[in-house]
């Protein structure tokens, strides 16, 4: 939009300093250490060359919510690298948050580190059996509906118990937490309650299958991240407050 490349860099760093300070401030209210806390920065609709900055100013973590957007913008932020090198190398983690088909599992295995969105044990499956022939284990998150609406994915809370004995069985898929995302609200203070119900699910799930280690929750964007965090968020997935307003 006009702007040079330095005043946007300028800009990206004062967003990612303002941000981190924001999630150090949210975590010390409750008594949290801010390590806890991690970044994902969501880099949807974000351009590739808008990326690669985000990671020279020490961002680690990012996000994508479409698989096909993911797998034509991630080989070129860094193009030097191989792909098989691309994202260990670099110190680059990618984050899929967004609804995944079965039928694009296939491409998101070797992009990514982490799945936010699992939300049935069919999928689970796939990546179990995508992960498997590339000789890897995925670790997952189950994306849990907190609050029931019908237009969002994920399971209704009293079913992820039932779904965990299948999906433990999997060799190649290891649970490691929950996700949700919260109902729009015009004040964040009213979504406060639906983040407390993912953590006390996890309590639950905790409890019922100790032997899984249920550290991630994953909860919080821009506008209810430190919210997340008082209730409390391992992992934040955060967007506009980093790259600015999406015009897309
Ligand atoms: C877009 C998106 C985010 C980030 O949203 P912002 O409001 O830009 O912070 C987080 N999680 C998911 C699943 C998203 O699709």
């Amino acid at each position: 939009m006009g702007m040079g490349i330095e005043a946007a860099e300028e800009e990206l760093r004062q967003n990612i300093e303002s941000v981190r300070s924001r999630i150090a401030a949210a975590a010390d209210r409750v008594g949290r250490d801010a390590d806890e806390v991690g970044l994902v920065a969501v880099t949807k609709t974000v351009p590739a060359y808008r990326v690669r900055p985000a990671w020279e100013l020490g961002l680690t973590d990012f996000g994508e919510n479409r698989v096909q957007e993911a797998v034509d913008k991630i080989p070129l932020i860094f193009p030097e690298a191989s792909s098989e090198i691309r994202n260990s190398s670099v110190g680059i983690h990618w984050h899929m948050i967004g609804h995944l088909q079965r039928n694009k599992v296939k491409y998101v295995i070797p992009l990514f580190d982490l799945i936010h969105s699992v939300d049935s044990v069919r999928l689970a499956e796939e990546v179990d059996k995508r992960a498997g022939y590339a000789e890897r284990v995925m670790p997952i998150l189950l994306e849990v509906n907190v609050a029931g609406e019908a237009s969002k994915y994920g399971f209704a809370p009293d079913t992820v118990a039932e779904a965990v004995p299948a999906i433990t069985e999997l060799p190649h898929v290891e649970i490691q937490g929950l996700m949700t995302v919260a109902p729009i609200a015009e004040d964040p203070e009213r979504v406060r309650p639906h983040f407390g119900r993912l953590r006390a699910l996890r309590d639950r799930l905790a409890d019922h299958f100790p032997d899984i280690d249920w550290r991630h929750l994953s909860m919080g964007m821009t506008d209810d991240f430190e919210i997340a965090i008082e209730e409390g968020a391992t992992l934040v997935r955060v967007g506009r407050a980093i790259f600015g307003e999406r015009d897309l």
